[in-house]
């Protein structure tokens, strides 16, 4: 029978067949190497069976046919000879036994991928925040592929620049921009929109430039999947291996193609979430903004001193309020011009900003008028700070109007706890009537409502 089988392999050049004269060592063999197929006698199937249901047997029934049907039966064999023994019959068998094994592992792997497709489908449909929906995507790939690390980048080709998007390693993580320099392979899977493998990167040429930077890391492979929409790239697929782990297969990358075909979506969803979001806050931001001194509007300074003024009540804490107004300011638009005018408000309101305190709320209340709201100060407090704030407009060189003249403000305060201060209205009113009191009095003065 060896002899049959010696001969049959000297021709057939495409197998490499390994002999073995004990269950012994056999099954020693087995721990370690994964053969196409196993060929064995009837004898041997007792004593190996359990261990080679992951491989297809052929048996060879050596003594009585009938005990060594039984026996070929019993133990699962894919397919069975027995004398006189034909080369054909046996390279036939051979062929058959392999090619169904390759069928169903390759059926089964399929079935593992569209399980994995069919997951992922429904988690990006899901009702989730975007960003969720990415880091799910990493965690999925990183239950199913075993890697060390594993993200999502976004790649902004405008604006030259890459995020982390998502990144197993990190639930919470925010967008991470990336130096694209850095990142060759992002680079590549970039231009030619296809996957980058590095199998490894202490000797593959596109990591030249980088390799002493990423050497120290501990990286074996890299694999780079592009994302795209509309044969755009968006961004990529970005996963590694540690350096006494494995590289990436075939398989693996076919099945990150169709993860990252399946997830383009959900990024691009997510950018433009991400979009409205930073469009939402710019608006939010102007529309409580004065146009010309960026200071706030009185929109938000009703808003807020209705607040503060409930505040105040609920706790007895003191609030004031400082109202203010440029001395005849109408003179120095009739001499420079409206244009000019402008340039001094400007400068008048970053002066203010300067001068107040993060917790002051100061706004401009229409023209040449600014108010500032004075949370937890007292009338001595606010009467120091406007003090201060008059001096400091006095001497201060307007850059817009080239000669010496000079700017002055004249301010009005009133505070709360006061008999009769009872609304928010009255705060600002009163310190309207205290500013009136300021500029009937000469100007460039602070009065305070008694
Ligand atoms: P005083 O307050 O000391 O009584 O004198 P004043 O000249 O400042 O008096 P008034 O409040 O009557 O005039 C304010 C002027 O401010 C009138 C207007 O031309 C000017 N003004 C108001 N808003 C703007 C603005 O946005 N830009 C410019 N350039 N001028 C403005
Ligand atoms: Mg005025
Ligand atoms: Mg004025």
């Amino acid at each position: 029978m060896v002899d049959f089988l010696e001969s049959f392999f000297s021709f057939k050049k495409i197998y490499r067949p390994g002999y073995f004269n004990t269950p012994e060592s056999f099954l020693k063999y087995i721990d370690k190497q994964k053969p196409q197929a196993i060929i064995a006698e009837d004898s041997f199937l007792p004593s190996i069976s359990d261990r080679t249901t992951r491989f297809p047997v052929v048996t060879i029934i050596t003594g009585k046919i009938e005990r060594g049907l039984e026996t070929a039966i019993k133990h699962h064999s894919d397919r069975y000879l027995y004398a006189p023994y034909h080369v054909k019959d046996l390279e036939y068998k051979l062929e058959k036994v392999i090619l169904a094994r390759n069928e169903l592992s390759s059926m089964k792997r399929e079935i593992r991928e569209l399980s994995i497709v069919a997951d992922l489908s429904q988690l990006i449909s899901s009702t989730l925040d975007p960003k969720e929906v990415l880091y799910r995507i990493v965690k999925k790939i990183a239950d199913e592929i075993p890697v060390s690390r594993c993200s999502i980048i976004r790649v902004d080709w405008r604006h030259k620049s890459a995020f982390v998007v998502a990144s197993y390693e990190d639930p919470n993580m925010c967008s991470i921009r990336l130096d694209l320099k850095k990142y060759p392979e992002i680079l590549a899977a970039f231009k030619t929109k296809k996957p980058v493998v590095i199998r490894d990167i202490s000797s593959d040429p596109l990591m030249k430039k980088v390799r002493q930077l990423i050497m120290p890391l501990g990286i074996k492979s890299i694999l780079v999947i592009p994302i795209k929409v509309h044969e755009k790239v968006i961004g990529t697929l970005f996963l590694r291996t540690a350096r006494a782990e494995r590289t990436f297969n075939e398989a693996e990358v076919r099945l990150l193609n169709i993860i990252a075909n399946t997830s383009a979506n959900a990024l691009y969803n997510a950018i433009l979430f991400e979009q409205v979001e930073d469009e939402k806050t710019r608006l939010e931001k102007l529309a409580i903004t004065d146009y010309l001194t960026g200071v706030y509007n009185v929109r938000y300074f009703y808003h807020h001193i209705i607040e503060e003024f409930n505040r105040a009540e609920r706790y007895v804490f003191p609030v004031s309020c400082v109202m203010l107004d440029i001395d005849f300011f109408k003179k120095v638009n009739d001499e420079y011009g409206h244009r000019t005018g402008d340039e001094v408000l400007k400068e008048f309101a970053k002066l203010l900003k300067r001068n107040t305190r993060k917790s002051d709320v100061l706004a401009r209340y229409g023209g040449e008028e600014f108010i500032i709201l004075m949370p937890q100060t007292p009338a001595d407090g606010a009467m120091a700070e406007a003090e201060r704030i008059r001096l400091s407009i006095k001497r201060h060189k307007f850059r817009s109007i080239k000669d010496k003249r000079i700017i002055t403000v004249s301010i009005g305060i009133s505070s709360f706890p006061h008999p009769e201060v009872k609304t928010h209205d009255d705060l600002i009113t009163f310190a309207d009537n205290a500013l009136f009191e300021a500029k009937n009095s000469g100007r460039d003065k602070v009065i305070i409502f008694q």
